[in-house]
């Protein structure tokens, strides 16, 4: 009889270092593959072991490596390499990735009390920072960036500071390129002189509006409140005022993860919207009843979801970006009305990769351009000034089109996964990208600042991970 070693049940891919996701100790993490997904299994000396899910496509997961590309830095440092990642948040000099995009949070009131806020933010809180707070935050961000891509004034609720149009002309007055206000929409649905001035705000400014769900279950679910109508006048108003909007969905299994589809096409019938960001539920701040086991949604099922039930974007329309292919996906298109062409698909990864960031010509793409005419109504053979279409993204390569496609013609899908106690790896978020700039001069990864470093600067990530230093 052949004796037959006992086989370990799974693919043993790497090793990365996680936390523990009890007492947020970082922990080894083992990284395996079963069947089509992918696992850590950690343990931790107090807490025993813990395995967790954290992709559902062992392929996709694999390929994220494949679109990686030295990283920008930014032009200072704010704090010191001493203790190790991720312990000297930041930026510190071990990091590898500048701020691709800045959030600036300029109060934590707001005028709901959402389910799962990362901020913790609701009517009890009572903090709006003064001008002068937010503008030594712009500076901070402008002194380590010179020339900012993208800026967030976010909160809490932004639209009620009492001061939020000296606050948006002030981010305008700096060299910012591209600013955006993040909203549950409340006041957007109910001023209409607030849109007016917002559109004054125009061309480089745009709004990024709550809309995870068109059910009132879900809204209630996440949000606390049926927002549907809220949200639809929003819109609408936007809209009217011609006002680019992007609109950001965070997804709970089991909650609106089958309206993922009817979402991007629903956004596709307002021609102010320029793309959804999806964000699966990041376990931080405030998050109520949430169970590992059941509500995790996962970067791979948003993407899987997209390509299956949207009609727009295929699956492998959807790309790594490549300055954080763990945390982000894009799916990036031009569009005509509903249709969508996703330039993503016509351009070979070795060319994206290699152009980026500077410009590559639609020209060189044959069924590219012939789509880009088409939407032009011009004829193939015509002549037509390039210009570069505007991209949010900096580490992508710009698309050079004819000038007569402007910015209302980009549509995108992003999928973007923080990390958390769950799939919090070490690797992946000395690459985050998307960054908070503290009152005290600090700029912080976003997943860092939710996980430790948001509860106030006297709670240091080691009192909050109990390690000593
Ligand atoms: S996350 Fe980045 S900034 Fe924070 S400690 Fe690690 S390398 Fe430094």
């Amino acid at each position: 009889m052949n004796f037959v070693r006992p086989s370990k049940g799974y693919t043993f891919y790497g090793q990365t270092t996680s936390l523990c996701e009890t007492c947020l100790r970082l922990v080894p993490a083992k990284i395996v593959f079963e069947d089509n997904d992918v696992f850590f299994l950690k343990r931790c000396a107090e807490h025993g072991a813990q395995k967790t899910r954290i992709a559902s496509d062992v392929a996709y997961y694999k390929s994220c490596k494949d679109w990686l590309k030295p990283g920008d830095r930014p032009l200072v440092h704010q704090s010191r390499t001493e203790h190790g990642c991720p312990y000297d948040c930041g930026l510190c000099p071990d990091h590898e990735q500048h701020s691709c995009l800045a959030l600036i949070e300029v109060n934590d009131v707001c005028n709901l009390t959402c389910p799962v806020c990362f901020a913790g933010s609701s009517p009890a809180h009572t903090n709006q920072r003064t001008l002068a707070e937010i503008e030594f935050m712009l500076d901070t961000l402008v002194e380590s960036e010179r020339e900012p891509d993208l800026v967030q004034i976010s909160g809490g609720e932004p639209t009620i500071h009492p001061q939020i149009m000296e606050i948006l002309r002030l981010a305008k007055s700096k060299p910012i390129r591209h600013i955006m206000i993040n909203t549950n929409g409340i006041r957007i649905a109910r001023d209409k002189e607030f849109v007016k001035q917002l559109a004054e705000l125009r061309p480089g400014f745009e709004v990024y509006l709550q809309f995870d769900s068109m059910r009132r279950s879900a809204l209630e679910n996440l949000r606390g409140a049926d927002l549907r109508r809220i949200r639809e006048q929003a819109l609408a108003n936007l809209e009217e005022a011609g006002i680019s909007t992007t609109l950001v969905c965070v997804i709970k299994k089991g909650v609106n993860d089958d309206e993922i589809g009817e979402i991007v096409r629903h956004a596709l019938t307002y021609s102010c919207v320029r793309g959804i960001t999806f964000q699966p539920i990041q376990d931080a701040g405030r998050n109520e009843g949430f169970d590992k086991n059941t509500d995790r949604m996962l970067l791979t099922d948003i993407r899987r979801e997209i390509g299956q039930h949207s009609g727009v974007f295929d699956e492998s329309d959807i790309i790594p970006l490549p300055c954080n292919p763990d945390e982000i996906a894009i799916g990036y298109g031009l569009r005509d009305g509903t249709n969508v062409t996703p330039i993503t698909r016509f351009i070979p990864k070795e060319e994206i990769l290699a152009a980026s960031p500077n410009t590559i010509s639609f020209e060189k793409y044959p069924e590219l351009r012939r789509r880009v005419f088409d939407l032009m109504s011009l004829s193939v053979t015509g002549e037509a000034t390039k210009s570069v279409l505007g991209d949010l993204l900096c580490c992508l390569p710009q698309v050079e089109v004819p000038e007569d496609l402007g910015y209302d013609k980009v549509f995108r899908v992003v999928i973007v996964q923080f990390l958390d106690r769950f799939n919090f790896c070490i690797g992946a978020v000395k690459r985050s990208c998307i960054h908070f700039v503290t009152p005290q001069g600090k700029i912080i990864p976003f997943d860092t600042y939710n996980l430790f470093y948001r509860e106030g600067p006297d709670k240091t990530l080691r009192e909050a991970a109990h390690v000593h230093a």
